[in-house]
């Protein structure tokens, strides 16, 4: 009989850059796949060329490709790239990459500034970097609460002193991480296990109301409360629960005798998982999620016509 199980998906909380779902009725290699799909799968944009005509600071040309391939560059919603080897260009162009400039000098950086200040180094960071394409930029802070409480101007490149000058031209294409971190949209890709937690409430009427609490306080993060009315122990907040086992031990510790069932429990859904999901800014979290999806789907779309296929080849053969 065919397995009938949809996989489906709720979604608990949506920002730009962050999503919390619970994916259900699947099993934990489907919730594996996502999770490395979304990591090392989802193509962005990301700095892979580096031309640097200029480079007087004490940081090594090596180095400052490295830097500038791990800045991340956001694309508009809608924006299509092709992979560079797939495109008919002969090096690169606007159908497979973006050019980005920069151009600075301790000189022109210090300019103007108050005398006490004049003789500090200046900043290079990823606002100094010029896109030649609108539609694409490189994104200076994870988010706007970042923006408000830094005094920095965007991510540090590198430090500039009196007579020093950066002048460079990069090119970027479009990846994924799969081949190098830098084309990764996502800085956090986890997933737990749905917690099932159960209060025994035969067992909970057996102890006095100040274990009931102390099974209560137990917990680092609150899962638990008293029911203002009854004084019973009750679930406030199970998506909290990180698996630390505090209550069941203490629980553990209120039994009379070791068979006695516990008064709270705590396993793991083997079906349910809550993923967290945290961009880098290249793409809006709900988009990892959704082109992630569709990359999954695409491969087990080509592994289904590779095994017709083999199928074929040995019913043909037989
Ligand atoms: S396992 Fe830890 S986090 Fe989860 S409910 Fe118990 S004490 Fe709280
Ligand atoms: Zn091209």
């Amino acid at each position: 009989m065919p397995n009938t199980r949809a996989p489906k998906i709720e979604v608990l909380e949506l920002k730009a850059d962050f999503v919390k779902f619970v994916l259900s009725d699947t099993d934990t290699s489907v919730a594996n796949a996502l999770r490395r799909v979304m990591i090392a799968e989802v193509p962005t944009m990301a700095i892979d060329l580096v031309t640097i005509t200029e480079n007087s600071s004490a940081l090594q040309d090596e180095f400052l490709a490295h830097r500038l391939g791990l800045v991340p560059l956001r694309c508009e919603p809608g924006t299509k790239f092709v992979y560079n080897l797939d495109c008919d260009c002969e090096d690169n162009c606007e159908q497979c990459s973006v050019t980005l400039s920069l151009d600075v000098s301790w000189e022109s950086k210090a300019a103007g500034r108050p005398d006490h200040e004049k003789d500090l180094p200046v900043f290079v960071t990823s606002s100094d970097l010029v896109s030649h394409d609108p539609r694409v930029g490189p994104v200076h802070f994870a988010s706007s609460d970042i923006i408000d409480a830094s005094q920095d101007d965007g991510i540090m490149l590198a430090k500039l002193s009196r007579g020093q000058r950066l002048q460079l031209t990069a090119v970027a294409k479009k990846g994924i991480a799969k081949e190098h971190a830098k084309w990764s949209p996502v800085c956090v890709a986890t997933y737990q296990f749905d917690p099932i937690i159960k209060v025994a409430d035969d067992v909970s009427a057996t102890l006095t109301v100040a274990q009931r609490q102390q099974v209560v306080e137990s917990c680092p993060v609150k899962v638990y409360g008293l029911d203002e009315r009854t004084n019973n122990i009750v679930v406030r907040n199970r998506l909290e629960c990180m698996y630390c086992d505090e209550c069941t031990n203490v629980a553990s510790s209120l039994k009379l005798r070791p068979e006695d069932d516990a008064v709270v429990t705590v396993t793991a859904s083997q079906d349910r998982f809550i993923f967290s999901v945290e961009t880098n800014g290249t793409i809006d979290a709900d988009q990892v999620v959704q082109q992630a999806l569709e990359a999954l789907s695409l491969k087990l779309q080509t592994l289904r016509n590779e095994l017709i296929n083999v199928k074929q080849k040995i019913l043909a053969a037989a």
